[in-house]
């Protein structure tokens, strides 16, 4: 463990398990996702608002036992996830020690919490995978826009897409910050607020080049609101 790990802390764990990743640059493949309880956001399309409220049902977890889990998997690929993860006092002391033990550690950001103290050497994560709320999400003016300069080219910006005016709102984001060769730039549709080849066509319309369709892929393969996948 490294020696900036606070060896006391606990962290509200509201889920472990492993599954393949559903989106972003690591879909498709296996990884040992660790729910975080909490977040200071209220998206509308929210998923996993049920591990948003403080009282959420959570196991109590120091980073030591964090790493032996994931140790115990096997996997190589760690998602951290929430709720919102960095909120989590001594998260950059956990991203540190996975990183130690040789695993490549994601984490899942909403796009409120400024990056900067999370990209300092041996913490920052392998990848961040930093949302951008849209205006159906009724969070926009939450967004930090100073974070994109923090990305590179193993992370991602999500736009989870609702309407035409979060489609626009997208396009207008991508270009204004140059987001297209400094990282990986997906779109995802909220689910069943609008149909993926609306997306697309869009795209189209655009001539998009450089931004990737997403489909979350664990509500294709299970239930939509399946939990623990
Ligand atoms: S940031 Fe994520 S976890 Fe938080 S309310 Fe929005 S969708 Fe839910």
């Amino acid at each position: 463990m490294p020696s900036t790990v606070n060896k006391i802390e606990k962290f509200p764990v509201c889920e472990k398990f492993v599954s393949i990743n559903g989106e972003g640059r690591r879909a498709g493949q296996l990884a040992v996702f660790i729910r975080f309880r909490g977040c200071d956001l209220r998206c509308s399309y929210c998923d996993t608002a049920w591990a948003n409220d403080a009282s959420a049902a959570a196991e109590m977890l120091t980073a030591d036992e964090i790493c032996k889990y994931v140790r115990s998997t096997g996997v190589k690929n760690v998602t951290l996830t929430g709720g919102e993860p960095l909120l989590r006092p001594g998260i950059g002391g956990l991203t540190a020690a996975l990183k130690e033990l040789g695993l490549s550690v994601e984490v899942e950001t909403n796009g409120a919490v400024a990056l900067d103290e999370f990209c300092v050497s041996g913490v920052r994560p392998d990848c961040f995978t930093m949302d951008y709320k849209l205006p159906s999400s009724g969070m926009e003016d939450k967004m930090i826009v100073g974070n994109f300069e923090l990305l590179g080219s193993g992370d991602c910006v999500k736009f989870v897409s609702g309407s035409e005016e979060d489609l626009n709102r997208a396009l207008d984001i991508i270009k204004t910050y140059g987001l297209i060769g400094r990282c990986g730039v997906y779109i995802s549709p909220v689910f069943g607020a609008i149909e993926p080849k609306r997306i697309v066509e869009f795209m189209k319309e655009h001539c998009m080049n450089g931004v990737n369709l997403q489909i979350q892929l664990h509500k294709v393969i299970w239930e939509p609101d399946r939990r623990g996948v």
